[in-house]
């Protein structure tokens, strides 16, 4: 080969090797790149996973929840607080779409606990946007979504803001979105067993969500979806349950809708039916000798003989604790009593382990002959029940037709009763005296006069203060100021009454609560707040000529801003006859002396309900109130 040969053959091996060094220098850049790129997408997909995760999880917390019977109100709210603070959303809230007589608003179920909707409440004033009634805007995110039935995500917060409130003003709205880092917010329409049940919202700090994002969101919806399924099938549930669990027997709601069914058939067929009702003595002294397992014992033995002793037609229901009813259809009084009879016999003659025996007391009512109203024969089955416990117990009393049964007796009776529940020692002694007014009294006007003096009694023996004559002054003012709002006089006759027993549920207060004078702890401030409701259910609904007065004392703690109890409502919703009542105990109380503090004089006292004007009370009610008592002061 020549030289020339030579250099060109090696020419072209280094062109050649040139060319594949390329190549592969090409390749390895391109390997490169293509690895730069895949690990790019692998973080990009690992933190996809990660956020699909974090969902997963949040799904799987919510599913624990709703496997159990916990309440729809607590599922949604975890639901809210998982999906704010495990998916990094800034809020998130459930809102119920609502309907009443002024028509359709939305109102706020359950909403994430955080800084948001601190910031949103100190600016809208009281009362808080839960307690709000919020408008429902045909033409707003809300409605749209609803009638499209899809996920919508809207940048206008303001405008969706102003919707909802539509009384906030601009600067207000502005003020509660500056500095707040809030982008979108995304709305989902929930709808539960084909009703239109409300909205999830998530407020996000990010303009665009992606596709997957928006996909979970309404797999979320689902989950709320079928929660709501889920609570509403354990309500029905429950109330289609119809027996009681500790004996077997038929429960309270059963035993109404049967004798509601039984009334149709009487009046129809011109057959009578009769109730015998049924309560176990002493309970208490079982229970506390041998346990509430040997008192439970006893109350199913008593079930026990009411089975034993039913004909195939006889409803035998367990009413309340250790109270029963048996309905007897087409007996009259005479058969129920040889029935109560030989009931009485059997629980008399049962043996219980440890216990020994026990005794109940009984009463028996007819329909027709005592009474053709329901709520009647039920409270004369009562009444006649009392009057064997009175004399002596383990005996039946067969009730006394209406007309021969002076209300006041009953008044008193009742009253009675509730004193010696409460072990109220002069109980005896007082009754008398409350017997001879009450025959002083025109029966023919079943009249609230006479109510009044029976609650008068009544808070003779339980308020130390009855004496001093501040509950007449009290009642005086509460009827003056009534008459400045021009309430009708039955109201006022009851606003009387409930002056007199607003406070009885502190009957049932261990009294060293109410003498403390070193700040209460949680639990006793919610004892302490529980005495009206106690009050006004468990002491006086036995009675029922109070029924009208019950209201007034059970919202007697509810303040104008939504702020009070029992029930947190405002405004028009509390009866003004409880407003008047909320404002003469503060005034009292201020000005009396406290075991916390010294009494203050009357201006003082007023100083200080004007500062809580249009938050405990009304504007006018406290202008009325100044200018009724003013003369009192000076
Ligand atoms: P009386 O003869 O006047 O009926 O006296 P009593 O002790 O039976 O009646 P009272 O109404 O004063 O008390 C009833 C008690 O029954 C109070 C409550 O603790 C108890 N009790 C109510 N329900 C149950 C229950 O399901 N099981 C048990 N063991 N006790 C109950
Ligand atoms: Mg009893």
């Amino acid at each position: 080969m020549g030289l020339f040969d030579k250099f060109k053959e090696v020419t072209r091996k280094v062109s050649e090797v040139e060319h594949n060094i390329y190549h592969e220098k090409r390749d390895y850049l391109e390997i490169y790149e293509r690895n730069l790129e895949l690990e790019k997408e692998i973080a990009e997909r690992t933190e996809e996973l990660n956020d699909a995760n974090k969902r997963m999880f949040t799904l799987q917390h919510i599913w624990d929840m709703m496997n159990s019977s916990t309440p729809l109100e607590n599922v949604l709210e975890a639901i809210v607080n998982s999906t704010q603070g495990e998916l990094g959303y800034m809020h998130c809230v459930i809102i119920k779409k609502c309907t009443d007589e002024d028509g359709e608003f939305m109102r706020i179920l359950a909403q994430s606990n955080d800084a948001l909707i601190d910031r949103l409440n100190s600016l809208i004033g009281p009362p808080g946007i839960q307690t709000r009634r919020l408008n429902y805007a045909s033409e707003s995110v809300f409605a749209d979504t609803m009638r499209q039935r899809t996920i919508i995500q809207t940048k206008s917060i303001d405008l969706s803001l102003e919707a909802v409130l539509p009384d906030l003003s601009k600067e207000i709205v502005s003020k509660i979105l500056s500095n707040q880092p809030i982008r979108s917010v995304i709305v989902v329409p929930l709808v539960a067993q084909k009703k239109e049940f409300g909205w999830f919202c998530v407020f996000s700090a990010r303009e665009e969500l992606a596709s997957a994002e928006m996909d979970f969101l309404g797999l979320f919806a689902k989950q709320i979806e079928m929660a709501i399924t889920i609570a509403d099938l354990f309500q029905a549930v429950r109330e289609q349950a119809v027996t009681d669990a500790l004996t077997g027997l038929y429960n309270r709601r059963y035993f109404e809708e049967a004798l509601e069914k039984e009334v149709q058939r009487a009046k129809r067929q011109k057959q009578p039916f009769s109730i015998i009702g049924i309560d176990l003595d002493y309970l208490k002294k079982i229970n506390d000798t041998y346990g509430h397992s040997y008192g439970d014992l006893a109350i199913k033995t008593i079930a026990e003989v009411l089975k034993a002793n039913a004909r195939s037609v006889d409803v035998s229901a367990r009413i309340g604790g250790e109270e029963f009813n048996v309905l007897l259809p087409g007996i009259n009084s005479e058969g129920a009593m040889i029935a109560a009879e030989r009931i009485r016999k059997s629980i008399e003659n049962a043996e219980i382990d440890t216990v020994g025996h026990i005794t109940g007391s009984l009463g028996v009512a007819t329909y027709f002959e005592h009474s053709e109203n329901v709520e009647e024969l039920l409270e004369l089955t009562d009444q006649a029940m009392y009057t064997s416990k009175r004399e002596g117990r383990n005996r039946v009393t067969l009730a006394k037709p209406i007309s021969e049964t002076y209300w006041q007796e009953i008044a008193v009776n009742t009253f009675i009763d509730i004193l010696s529940k409460n072990r109220i020692p002069k109980a005896k002694h007082l009754s008398k005296e409350l017997c001879q007014k009450l025959k002083a009294t025109n029966k023919d006007e079943v009249s609230k006069e006479a109510l009044y003096t029976v609650a008068d009694m009544l808070t003779k023996i339980y308020n130390p203060m009855h004496t001093s004559g501040i509950i007449k002054k009290k009642v005086q003012m509460a009827v003056s100021l009534a008459k400045r709002f021009d309430l009708p006089k039955e109201d006022i006759d009851n606003l009387r009454v409930a002056v007199l027993l607003y406070d009885i549920g502190n009957l049932m207060l261990p009294s060293d609560l109410l003498q403390k004078a070193t700040p209460l702890t949680d639990e006793e401030r919610e004892t302490i707040k529980n005495h009206p409701i106690i009050a006004a259910r468990d002491i006086l609904k036995p009675i029922s000529y109070i029924q009208d007065v019950l209201p007034i004392i059970e919202h007697h703690h509810e303040n104008w801003d939504g702020s009070g109890y029992p029930n947190k409502i405002s405004k028009e919703a509390i009866p003004l006859t409880s407003q008047i009542i909320l404002i003469i105990d503060e005034y009292f109380a201020l000005i009396e002396q406290r075991p916390y503090r010294a009494k203050l004089s009357g201006k003082d006292a007023l100083e200080i309900i004007k500062t809580d004007m249009g938050k405990k009370w009304n504007e006018n009610l406290v202008r009325e109130f100044i200018s009724l008592i003013e003369h009192d002061i000076v």
